[in-house]
């Protein structure tokens, strides 16, 4: 399991909250969650603009995760 803050997945710099998840794919999805719950103004522009989130973004990410330590 890995952990990452709400932060340092592109949401609020203020927000400090934890997300967890065992692979990158599983941390996306539970971040995405977490935006549309905690930010869903960030959520509703993200939506609006998917190149946002895109291939350059996801594989940043996942270079991200493997840095990640192992909890
Ligand atoms: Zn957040």
């Amino acid at each position: 399991m890995k952990q990452i803050l709400c932060s340092n997945m592109g949401g609020p710099a203020d927000c400090k909250v934890v997300l967890m998840a065992p692979t990158a794919e599983g941390m996306i999805d539970t971040g995405w969650k977490h935006l549309q719950e905690a930010h869903p103004e960030q959520a509703k522009n993200i939506m609006n603009n998917p190149k946002d989130v895109n291939d350059k973004w996801m594989s940043e990410f996942k270079v991200k995760f493997d840095s990640l330590e192992d909890e």
